[in-house]
């Protein structure tokens, strides 16, 4: 079996969409599932531990980068493809590489209605199932029929009604939590054939919702906190009177556009000063109303010394 092509002390930091992260020591982005098993081989033999990246738009990346291998999972393993069922409905099956917004653009140019959510979220298929993203009122769980993954060097497939998908989780991110690397292979969708006018109208506008609403030309994670129960983050941010808010100079602000988004300007902000700044969001924001929020953005490598 060829070795894989793992490279050395790789700045994360273009591939965060925060535009933060030092190096990781070793980085690989696999051209296949065979190169997938070297790197985690590789890992074993030199004792390493694993960080699996999709687009890196949900993270928040240590200015001390990350000491151990990094495997990004990107577009050479992001095939899509589909077929129908006996079921009248159409199965589109998606590489943990494919760019969520790939994926809906490509259901929606085959008339498949269901995945127009999808089409303005910045992430990977891979990360888009393990945080079970969604907007609009409509979430992966809601298309999802399995995923393919990698646990313990073997393969396996799961049904989508066994994969935990909860509010922004899912049964991946609580392997992780507890300290587990799945590696999520590919997602199989399911979808019916609707009105392809209407569905591709439907992309139009809620793209141009985002536009209007989120500071989209500047670094960031998107949201920062997840929604409290009862309540909007942003608002409460708001209400905090710390829309547009920054602590210092560093770049780190919450956006004047959106309060739920810390925005990282020119890209000049280390983790660190955007981490002071989304610590303190919610210490005022407790302080004024009780509430805790909770990050929805993930810390990845080490952070003053804690992880
Ligand atoms: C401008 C902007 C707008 C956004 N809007 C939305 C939105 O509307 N809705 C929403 O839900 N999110 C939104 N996000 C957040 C983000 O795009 C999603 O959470 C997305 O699903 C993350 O995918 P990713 O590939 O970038 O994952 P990453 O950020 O790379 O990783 C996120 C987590 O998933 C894990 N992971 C990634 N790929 C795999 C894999 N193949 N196997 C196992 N684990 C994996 C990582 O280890 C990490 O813990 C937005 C972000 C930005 C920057």
């Amino acid at each position: 079996m060829p070795e894989p092509s793992i490279l050395e002390n790789v700045r994360l930091a273009p591939y965060s969409t925060f535009r933060t992260g030092g190096p990781a020591r070793y980085f690989i982005e696999p051209s296949g599932e065979d190169e997938l098993l070297g790197a985690f081989r590789f890992a074993e033999e030199k004792g390493l531990e694993v960080f699996i990246l999709g687009n890196g738009s949900n993270c928040l990346i240590s200015d001390k980068g990350f000491d151990g291998l990094v495997i990004r999972i990107g577009k050479l393993m992001g095939g899509i493809s589909s077929e129908t069922g006996d079921d009248g409905l159409t199965y589109v099956t998606a590489g943990a590489g494919c760019l969520l917004s790939r994926f809906g653009n490509f259901c929606a140019d085959m008339g498949l209605e269901g995945a127009e959510f999808a089409c303005g979220i910045p992430g990977t298929v891979g990360g888009a199932v393990f945080m079970n993203a969604g907007a609009y009122g409509r979430e992966i769980k809601d298309v999802a029929v399995s995923v393919r993954y990698l646990e313990n060097n073997e393969i396996k497939e799961m049904d989508a009604s066994s994969c935990g998908f909860g509010y922004r989780t899912s049964v991946f991110a609580k392997k992780a939590e507890n300290g587990e690397t799945p590696v999520i292979l590919s997602m199989k969708a399911a979808l019916p054939k609707g009105d392809k006018d209407k569905i591709l109208a439907y992309c139009a506008e809620l793209k141009q919702k985002r536009t209007s609403s989120q500071p989209l030309d500047v670094p960031s994670a998107g949201s920062t906190f997840k929604r409290p129960e009862g309540h909007f983050a942003a608002k409460l941010i708001e209400d905090s009177g710390l829309k547009g808010f920054a602590l210092d100079d560093s770049g780190a602000q919450v956006s004047p556009k959106h309060a739920g988004f810390v925005v990282n300007n020119n890209g000049t902000a280390s983790a660190e000063d955007i981490l002071r700044l989304i610590d303190y969001i919610s210490g005022k924001v407790f302080e004024d109303s009780g509430v805790r929020l909770e990050k929805e953005v993930r810390l990845v490598g080490e952070f003053g010394g804690k992880r």
